[in-house]
């Protein structure tokens, strides 16, 4: 199998860096290949804008959805974007490993997202009509692979427990879960989180690497998180709200998850 792994941390010295370099020996032990986008070594544009568009008419105005969905399907984007695009669609599966930056990604992969899932690459695809709102939320064009977070927190785990001050962790990698992987079609698989970082020494970089580890040799046999799929039925179409008789009277985001 085929493996992107998107890695966004400025220092190779880094507990990410050792991570990344763990995750990649891993995998080709396991007879994998490994293609890595190491976003500050690449030195990533994270800024999506006019120069995205190659063909764009200077005196345009520019249209962040609609350029992307013309240079997409004219093939004028810019190069960078078009290589991403190209590693995605190669990959069996992605892993996004980052450190937990102001409760989300940092910039530089955000940026990755934003100008690698071009309209009609990522969004846009599908039929789009009354009775279907496109192919999004469990299809679309990175259906069919897999992907997992590999986060740190300098936040401890009861920090992020279902009580805890800076919220649940599910809650938080949501929008990046449910948002950025499911919604292109990606089956999810559990997030594998290290917290308290500053607490990291070599033994416990040991312990770190060996569940990872597990996490990794079960990459393709570990059950996806079980979103619900936009079109599955659990949801009315247009409005695109859960059906009342599907966890009644509850709300937020643990609805969107089909029990097990
Ligand atoms: P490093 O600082 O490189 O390492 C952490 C520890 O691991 C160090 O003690 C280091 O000596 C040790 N280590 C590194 N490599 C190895 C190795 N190979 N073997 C053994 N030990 C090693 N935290 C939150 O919980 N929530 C937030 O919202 C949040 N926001 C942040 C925002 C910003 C802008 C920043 C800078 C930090 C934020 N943090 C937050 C903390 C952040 O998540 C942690 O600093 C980060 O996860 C640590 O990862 P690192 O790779 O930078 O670790």
């Amino acid at each position: 199998m085929h493996i992107l792994l998107v890695h966004a941390h400025p220092e190779a010295r880094s507990l990410n860096g050792a991570l990344t370099r763990f995750i990649v020996g891993r995998l080709e032990r396991q007879q994998h290949s490994v293609a890595v986008s190491d976003l500050y070594a690449m030195r990533w544009n994270a800024v999506l804008d006019r120069a995205d568009r190659l063909d764009i008419d200077p005196d345009q105005r520019f249209d962040p959805s609609l350029d992307s969905r013309d240079a997409y399907a004219r093939g004028t984007q810019s190069p960078d974007i078009a290589r991403e695009q190209d590693k995605l669609r190669r990959a069996d599966a992605v892993i996004l490993q980052f450190p937990l930056w102001w409760f989300s990604m940092p910039a530089i992969l955000k940026g990755w997202v934003e100008r690698v899932y071009a309209y009609g690459f990522a969004y846009g695809v599908g039929e789009h009509s009354d009775a279907r709102w496109g192919d999004r939320y469990g299809e679309g064009s990175m259906a069919g692979k897999r992907a997992m977070l590999v986060v740190t927190a300098g936040g401890w785990e009861s920090h992020y427990g279902p009580r805890g001050i800076n919220g649940p962790i599910d809650d938080i990698l949501f929008p990046i879960q449910h948002g950025i992987l499911h919604y292109p079609g990606f089956d999810v698989l559990p997030p594998h989180v290290v917290y308290r970082t500053g607490k990291t020494d070599v033994a416990r970089f040991e312990r770190i690497c060996a569940v990872l580890g597990e996490r990794l040799d079960t990459l393709f046999t570990t059950p996806p998180l079980p979103f619900r799929r936009q079109n599955g039925g659990d949801y009315t179409i247009p409005e695109l709200g859960l059906r009342d008789d599907i966890c009644p009277g509850r709300a937020g985001f643990c609805i969107h998850l089909a029990q097990r």
